[in-house]
């Protein structure tokens, strides 16, 4: 077996480490062996994006849902849910303001929500492209047919957020109600890539039954799929779903992660996620010194906000979108990055 610092060196010479290796990084770390390999993804970060943080404005467009994870606080079954749509107007002006703020991204997430058929996903999308040619659009609305993401491609759709949540298939099936299966949402990650999106796959940290033989799987899928973006963030309870008694996840694990991430997939496209920073008051700082590059501030009209609660205690649902890139311009700045107003396409 290795000593830590061998296996971090090896990960920054982009050796691809054994199952038990990978183990022993994710499990068996110091604060000295933190800081080294933080200190390593930063500057695999910095050889392919420099000191640039990448902002992406997120509209969540919708908290309806078919689907019953057990982990979401917007599944089908959350009664407590106060359920909203905006309307294609409503998400232009979400754009409109974001324009404004500096936004060359926006991202549309929301629920799977049948009212959204392809027609109006592909209405709102070809109105975003119409109205500002320069910025790039990511959808985020879940598992669709391959005809449907064919069309949204087409009409101009650039990206596409599709976090496959665990890569442990008895483990996916202890976070999913039987109708969700890990192979079709792994089919779905393989379609779009080959349509030709910038694809984001992704996982919580922490969820509960989770092992490190779990995050190994996670680590391997990612480095076989070779996704633009990954998107991770602790696990955080809900309380009105099954796992609202569960623990959270841990911050120093999604951090070393995220590191271990950057120094397997130098090219990537890396978010300090709102959970990261749900669970610690700088926990997207830390994130981004921990190798990401990218944070995602929420458009989303004030008055929905408090509605789309996927997880408890969720941060800046009370803020308006400028405040948000204010305070976070602020706090990019105290990491020394810098937070800048670009598309932030994978190189
Ligand atoms: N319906 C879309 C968007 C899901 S919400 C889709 O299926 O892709 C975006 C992400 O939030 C999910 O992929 C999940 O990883 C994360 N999430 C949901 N509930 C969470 C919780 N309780 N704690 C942390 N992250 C959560």
């Amino acid at each position: 077996m290795m000593d830590r610092k061998q296996r971090i060196d090896a990960l920054a010479n982009e050796q691809i480490l054994p199952e038990e290796e990978l183990i022993a990084l994710i499990t068996d770390a110091t604060p000295e062996s933190d800081e080294y390999l933080f200190e390593q993804a930063r500057k695999a970060r910095e050889a392919v994006y420099g000191k640039a943080v990448y902002m992406r404005g997120l509209i969540e467009f919708t908290n309806y849902c078919k689907n019953d994870c057990y982990y979401c606080g917007i599944r089908r079954s959350a009664m407590g849910a106060e359920r909203y749509r905006l309307s294609e107007e409503q998400i232009l002006d979400c754009c409109e303001a974001g324009y404004g703020l500096g936004f060359r991204t926006f991202v549309l997430q929301g629920g799977e929500d049948g009212y959204y058929t392809d027609e109006r996903i592909l209405s709102i999308v070809s109105g975003i492209k119409e109205k500002y040619p320069d910025c790039a659009v990511t959808l985020s609305i879940g598992e669709r047919e391959r005809d449907s993401y064919e069309a949204f491609f087409k009409a101009g759709a650039d990206r596409y957020l599709l976090r496959h949540e665990t890569a442990d298939e008895a483990h996916y099936r202890t976070l999913h109600p039987p109708e969700l299966s890990l192979t079709h949402r792994k089919q779905c990650l393989r379609d779009l890539k080959e349509i030709g999106y910038q694809v984001g796959c992704g996982f919580m940290v922490g969820s509960p039954g989770q092992k490190a033989e779990h995050l190994v799987k996670d680590l391997q899928f990612i480095h076989e799929l070779q996704p633009h973006m990954v998107g991770i963030g602790p696990f955080v309870p809900h309380h009105d779903t099954p796992f609202a008694e569960e623990a959270q996840g841990g911050l120093e694990l999604t951090l070393r992660l995220l590191a271990i991430i950057r120094l397997m997939e130098p090219h990537v496209l890396l978010p300090a996620t709102t959970a990261l920073g749900t669970i610690d008051p700088r926990g997207r700082e830390k994130g981004i010194l921990a190798g990401a590059n990218v944070v995602m501030p929420n458009l989303s009209p004030q008055d929905v906000r408090k509605k789309y609660m996927l997880y408890d205690n969720k941060i800046c649902t009370g803020d308006e979108a400028a405040e948000c890139v204010k305070c976070l311009e602020r706090r990019i700045a105290s990491t020394g990055y810098e937070l800048v107003c670009d598309r932030g396409d994978y190189r």
